[in-house]
């Protein structure tokens, strides 16, 4: 099993559940996860870390006020080193080259397996070559 036990991964969704969701299907690699359930938190937050790096983001699509598309907009320009994985409800087609385009790193789908989840973040997180 992948050992995430020294990264920080971030996951920005205003769905709760999905986020339980996220925590049990990382669990065994023992990242640790920091929550926040809109964009304008998800940019506090990444505001105010000064001495802890976060490793990766998980960025919902579909938020009220700010979506993904604006909220990874700021992320590119303010930490464009921090790989951000857009984890989205809406698999329609060219939605994954509209993230890839807007600056995403990697995208996701719902619902997806926890192997798909673990791969694309082992992936992001120790790129080979
Ligand atoms: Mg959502």
């Amino acid at each position: 099993m992948l050992d995430l036990s020294d990264k920080i991964i971030l996951l920005v969704d205003d769905d709760k559940d999905f986020c339980f969701l996220i925590k049990m299907m990382l669990k065994k690699t023992q990242a640790q996860l920091k929550f926040v359930y809109n964009g304008e938190e998800a940019i506090n937050f990444m505001d105010q870390q000064v001495n802890r790096k976060v490793d990766l983001i998980l960025l919902d699509i579909q938020m009220p006020l700010l979506s993904g598309y604006t909220v990874i907009e700021i992320f590119k320009k303010k930490f464009p080193d921090i790989p951000v994985m857009a984890v989205t409800a809406f698999g329609m087609i060219g939605e994954r080259e509209k993230c890839l385009k807007s600056g995403f790193d990697e995208y996701l789908s719902k619902p997806f397996e926890e192997l798909n989840l673990v791969n694309l973040i082992d992936r992001l997180l120790n790129p080979r070559a």
